[in-house]
């Protein structure tokens, strides 16, 4: 029997494909005007209260054949077991809280983002920010829909933000060198020469964007620490922000090695003394591999009740 998620995703595709062809349109485009009369009312797929994951989930999948049809470079997606990785742990960084401020400044079409908020879902607010103005419509339409509350900024995110300092900063970086080497030397972390590397700046202005004793949680290259600016990024992190952990992700999740990840788990100061926490050092499983899951799981809260995090 078709889930509810294949239905969404049936309902969105074809609507999408009739539109593209009518009106000689891009797939991506004609899944946003599928999507605003979805969340106009005007249209809907038969399923009854879907739950917000199904929403998504659908939504993705649709979003997905978009990406790789359109196959533009910024056009990345982050995939769901990252985004449920991530949504558990700023679930425990979050400490318990009843409310939340997150932001995204590399948004996207907003699935890493809408996949934390599902998680935590009615105990947060977010902020994301974007340079791509598909990829940000696509974002705005998705959060009506889903009914998360979240303000947007078209932009490039390294400018100066609008943004209030947030709880949690989740974000999954763009990789690669910041064509901007004017704005660059707003940031300690510009390299001395030439461009410099836009992930590095964008853990900077992530930091400046969170409150004291704020989290971040960063999808970055498993071998940031090992680049040529790596020096300058622990010096960087050692005068800004406290490294609380690094979590390898299963390397079948990227193309090749060259292109794995990792999450890095950083916390701002904010003048507390007292010991410093453990960090973190884990590999993700396989999503599929329901024990290795409930052992990381398993590992993640056990050092954040040594380390003084509570549940929600
Ligand atoms: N998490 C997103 C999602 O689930 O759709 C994917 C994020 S993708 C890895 C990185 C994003 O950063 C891309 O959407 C890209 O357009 C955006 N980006 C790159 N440079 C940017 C800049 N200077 N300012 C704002 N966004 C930027």
């Amino acid at each position: 029997m078709e889930t509810y998620t294949e239905r969404i995703f049936n309902f969105i595709d074809g609507h999408a494909e009739r539109i593209s062809k009518k009106e000689g349109t891009m797939y991506l485009e004609a899944v946003l005007e599928t999507v605003r009369a979805w969340a106009d009312g005007k249209i809907g797929p038969e399923a009854e209260k879907p739950s917000k994951e199904e929403v998504r989930k659908g939504l993705q999948l649709a979003m997905l054949k978009g990406m790789k049809e359109s196959a533009q470079p910024n056009h990345q997606m982050t995939p769901d077991s990252i985004g449920l990785i991530a949504g558990y742990l700023a679930d425990r960084l979050s400490g318990g809280k009843p409310y939340v401020t997150l932001f995204d400044p590399a948004i996207g079409t907003g699935n890493l983002l809408y996949t934390v908020m599902n998680f935590m879902d009615g105990r947060t607010a977010a902020s994301g920010s974007e340079i791509d103005d598909l990829l940000i419509q696509l974002a705005a339409a998705s959060a009506e829909l889903l009914a998360q509350p979240v303000t947007l900024y078209h932009q490039d995110s390294l400018r100066p933000l609008m943004v209030d300092p947030a709880d949690l900063v989740v974000t999954d970086l763009p990789v690669g060198y910041y064509p901007d080497d004017e704005n660059a030397m707003n940031y300690n972390l510009r390299a001395e020469e030439g461009h410099s590397y836009s992930h590095h700046l964008f853990i900077e202005q992530s930091v400046r964007h969170l409150k004291k004793g704020g989290h971040g949680i960063f999808v970055v290259p498993a071998n940031l620490f090992e680049s040529e600016f790596a020096t300058q990024l622990h010096t960087f992190l050692k005068g800004e922000a406290e490294i609380l952990g690094v979590i390898a992700l299963p390397e079948g999740l990227f193309k090749n090695r060259a292109n794995a990840k990792s999450l890095l788990l950083l916390r701002k100061p904010d003048g507390r003394t007292g010991p410093k926490p453990e960090v973190l050092l884990a590999q993700a499983p396989d999503l599929k591999n329901a024990n290795a899951v409930s052992a990381f799981f398993g590992k993640v809260d056990a050092w954040a009740e040594q380390n003084g995090y509570k549940k929600a």
